[in-house]
């Protein structure tokens, strides 16, 4: 039998190849894909910007079904009885959990991390990617069942944004009822924005796009600065310290890719506060305004750049979206779906910000 899936071969070019389902070793799954997202990395790497991801099957955020079990593997990554036909979510890259950084702990940074997701199309077993009718489940390679009460189009979301902004939460530190500011609305704000929410905390989201502000609302910000009313950075940073009391925020969570909001967040946080930088991802992009880093020092500042999450977090994302699924509008985050053969509609459309979150159904 065989299995269809994106290649890509150059700069904004793929091309659906087809190839032989692989045979399973002893520890490994073969996944049928039921739904898979366009996320902005996906973007990156269809342009060829990443140098880790070139000769590569396209997609990883994604929901999907057990289609063949490998000899051994009777349950999830927690232990929860499997069968086909069971819907599950996967960790997008490896853990190794033998390298110096898993070691450590620290299993977002695994040195191994792309070992099967970097694989050629060609290269067997192929299926490697979640821009495809079929995915390859590795030995070793979390993954944990979907919540029933969880669909397709909330699920999809889990295995990136979602788990990474538990994660992050998490590792920030955040409190019952400390003050998180959101910098951007995009689909990681509105999750950070829902997960700080049932954390206690208050959300305080900094956007400009009235789409975006209405979501926002929806995901659970408590107050809003709008940038169109507040242009300034400076007027900015008076508001958020008109809601904080004057005294700034406990935790500062930059999702915009814009380097400027870094030099914001800087001016948001309170003495000692946190701040995670995780929306600027490309590298050469210089800093628009001029910054002091003797900021950082004089306002004892802790910055915590944040990529992926540790894998068990995936779990913990499919749990909130169960206990949420009726307090937050996920599904509302994907706005269009596109078969496998409409890829290259899917991502131009996606590039030209026509849809937000645009879904793949093979
Ligand atoms: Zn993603
Ligand atoms: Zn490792």
């Amino acid at each position: 039998m065989k299995g269809r899936l994106v290649a890509l071969l150059g700069p904004s070019q793929v091309e659906i190849q087809e190839y032989e389902l692989p045979a399973l070793p002893p520890g490994a799954a073969l996944l049928k894909v039921r739904r898979a997202n366009v996320c902005g990395s996906d973007l990156h790497i269809w342009h060829f910007l990443s140098v880790a991801f070139r000769d590569v099957v396209m997609g990883h955020e994604f929901v999907a079904e057990v289609a063949e079990l490998g000899e051994g593997v009777t349950t999830d990554s927690a232990g929860q009885p499997l069968s086909v036909g069971d819907r599950v979510a996967a960790v997008y890259y490896h853990t190794c959990l033998k390298c110096a950084a898993c070691s450590r702990g620290d299993f977002e940074m695994c040195l191994n991390v792309n070992r099967n997701s970097a694989l050629a199309p060609a290269t067997p077993p192929h299926f490697n990617g979640a821009f495809a009718t079929h995915y390859y489940l590795s030995p070793g390679q979390f993954f944990y069942k979907v919540p029933d009460e969880v669909s397709d189009a909330a699920a999809a979301g889990a295995n990136c944004g979602l788990a990474q902004m538990v994660f992050a939460i998490d590792k920030l530190g955040v409190r019952y009822g400390q003050n998180v500011v959101v910098q951007g609305a995009g689909g990681l704000g509105l999750y950070a924005a829902a997960v700080a929410n049932r954390q206690g905390a208050r959300v305080i989201v900094v956007e400009k796009e009235p789409v975006r502000i209405a979501a926002a609302l929806q995901f659970g910000a408590h107050d809003i600065v709008d940038i169109n009313e507040f242009p300034s950075a400076e007027e900015r940073t008076a508001r958020i310290m008109e809601l904080t009391g004057g005294i700034g925020a406990d935790v500062v969570i930059e999702l915009t890719g814009r380097a400027s909001a870094f030099a914001e967040a800087v001016d948001f946080s309170r003495p000692g506060g946190h701040i995670a930088s995780i929306g600027n991802l490309n590298v050469g992009k210089e800093f628009e305004i001029s910054f002091a880093p003797a900021l950082i020092t004089r306002k004892q500042l802790r910055i915590f750049g944040i990529l992926r999450y540790h894998p068990w977090y995936l779990k913990r994302a499919l749990t909130f979206l169960a206990e949420n699924a009726s307090r937050f509008p996920f599904e509302e985050l994907s706005d269009r779906v596109f078969a496998l053969d409409d890829i290259n509609t899917a991502l131009e459309l996606s590039e030209a910000r026509a849809v937000s979150r645009a879904a793949i159904i093979p």
